[in-house]
């Protein structure tokens, strides 16, 4: 049996305590990480506070170099590193190494976006005021940070916090999902090797709800980037308030169509949209809102693109694979059973083998059941039908979510008009739900986030200003 184990200021940390990670594909043990205690985490924050002063003062060249070298060896070490995302989160090895590559031209971007950033100038003038004054604002580093990440892409959302911050000079207290701990420390350790300083980035493993508490609640943290579920990310924003906070929840997307043109290929977008990886995505999308006319249309054409969706395991790069555990199969199982009690329609066959469930789609699914509100993180799409478009409006905003919807229409212009009418960070029209192109902003609203993530966001909410003003 493999170990890892934490990483405190460079230092592989063994305190006798090990966490099992289980094989989603077969609910076998693939291999332990460490089980941290108050102690150990109380030593990583200690190492990240002194790291701090020697990093934030490091020439930024010297940091970039750094960041430039570990983004070479997660590539070179891209198969190993997919290699883990299939036995440890169930992810097919073509996703994998997609989410590898993804990272990789996010840190390029990050470097860029980096490089463009200008430092905020005045000159005598003010908001039309004349003073003869020099004003410079500086981007600072804020110091120590928490980045918490989520299991379905812990290569990706562990970097997208991780990159912008050490290279505007933070350094970070990283706790991965349970799932995703091995390849959050094998990342860690790809740091090291590519020369980061002991203490600017320490990974600490051990169950959330163990040891969650004890990290956020800690007298260091100038600040906590974390993306997971809302339970979790409200735990932290009720303990943490006083601290500098971001956090990237789940979501319940919307699908809504407005016509019926073009519904072959807006079926098989929003069968993409929502069954890759089997659901688990924020961005999935999670229900479909349409007339009884366009559902009627349209449902069998979900029907057979459903029907074409590949199911099986992550080695042979299906795309329904099986859940991250039996936890979420057992709820993904009981959001079927209630909607069916609700009189919903399963257009396809119900089936399960352990964690892996083939995908379901569901006409006619009652406002009163659960999956009409609440996010599955599986495979499951219900069709919502309603009278009119202002009824999809509603029904999409009742929703305590808000993170992405998508409009699909041949009016752009109503659809661009709807946009605004939408509760959600982010409006796609004619496209499904996505998370990127990364250079762009990405939040969520209501209960879906707090703070924007993005590559010049994360840099900006990583940094303050440091401003110098001067008499002239
Ligand atoms: P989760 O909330 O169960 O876990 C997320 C992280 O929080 C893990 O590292 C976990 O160990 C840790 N954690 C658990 N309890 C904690 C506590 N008390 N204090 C501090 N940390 C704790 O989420 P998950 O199951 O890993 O991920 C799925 C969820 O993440 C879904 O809701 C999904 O929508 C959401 N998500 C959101 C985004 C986004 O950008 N909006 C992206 C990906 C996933």
């Amino acid at each position: 049996m493999k170990q890892y184990h934490s990483i405190i200021n460079n230092k592989k940390i063994d305190n006798g305590n090990w966490l099992e990670i289980i094989n989603p594909s077969t609910n076998q043990v693939y291999a332990q990480v460490s089980a941290l205690t108050k102690i150990g985490l109380d030593e990583a924050f200690k190492s990240a506070r002194s790291a701090f002063k020697i990093w934030s003062s490091l020439n930024v060249e010297k940091r970039k170099e750094i960041l430039v070298n570990w983004k070479k060896l997660i590539l070179l070490n891209k198969e190993e590193l997919a290699q883990i995302l299939v036995s440890e989160v169930a992810k097919s090895h073509k996703d994998a190494l997609s989410e590898i590559i993804r990272t990789s031209e996010y840190i390029d971007l990050t470097i860029s976006e980096f490089e463009n950033m200008e430092l905020l100038t005045f000159d005598n003038t003010y908001n039309g005021i004349q003073e003869n004054i020099y004003a410079e604002y500086h981007r600072i580093p804020k110091g120590v940070g928490v980045a918490i990440s989520p299991f379905n892409y812990p290569v990706n959302l562990s970097i997208s916090k991780l990159a912008p911050g050490i290279l505007t000079g933070n350094t970070f207290v990283f706790k991965p999902a349970t799932q995703g701990s091995v390849v959050g420390i094998r990342l860690i350790e790809l740091a090291i090797e590519a020369g980061i300083p002991a203490g600017v980035l320490n990974v600490v493993t051990g169950k959330g709800k163990d040891i969650g508490d004890d990290i956020v609640k800690n007298n260091e943290i100038d600040f906590i980037s974390f993306t997971g579920s809302v339970g979790v990310g409200n735990r932290i924003k009720e303990l943490a308030s006083s601290k500098d906070l971001v956090l990237e929840l789940g979501g319940k997307d919307a699908a809504i169509i407005l016509d019926d043109h073009n519904l072959e290929n807006i079926a098989s977008d929003i069968v993409a949209g929502a069954f890759s990886y089997s659901g688990q995505r924020c961005t999935a999308i999670k229900r479909v809102i349409t007339t009884n006319a366009i559902a009627d249309k349209i449902s069998p054409l979900l029907k057979l693109e459903v029907e074409k969706l590949t199911v099986g395991l992550p080695t042979e790069n299906t795309i329904i694979v099986p859940l991250i555990d039996k936890k979420s199969a057992d709820y993904v199982e009981e959001l079927i059973n209630d909607a069916i009690q609700h009189q919903a329609i399963a257009l396809t066959s119900i089936k399960r083998k352990e964690n892996l469930i083939w995908p379901v789609l569901l006409d006619k699914v009652s406002l009163k059941s659960k999956v009409a509100w609440e996010e599955p993180f599986g495979p499951i799409l219900p069709i919502i039908r309603v009278e009119k478009i202002d009824d999809m409006i509603k029904v999409a905003n009742e929703s305590n979510f808000g993170l992405q919807t998508t409009i699909y229409s041949k009016d752009e212009k109503l659809a661009y008009e709807l946009a605004f009418k939408l509760e959600v960070g982010t409006i796609n029209i004619n496209r499904r739900t996505q998370r990127g192109p990364d250079v762009l902003p990405f939040l969520g609203v209501k209960d879906s986030g707090f703070g924007v993530q993005g590559i010049k966001e994360t840099i900006m909410s990583t940094t303050r200003y440091k401003g110098i003003i001067r008499k002239k």
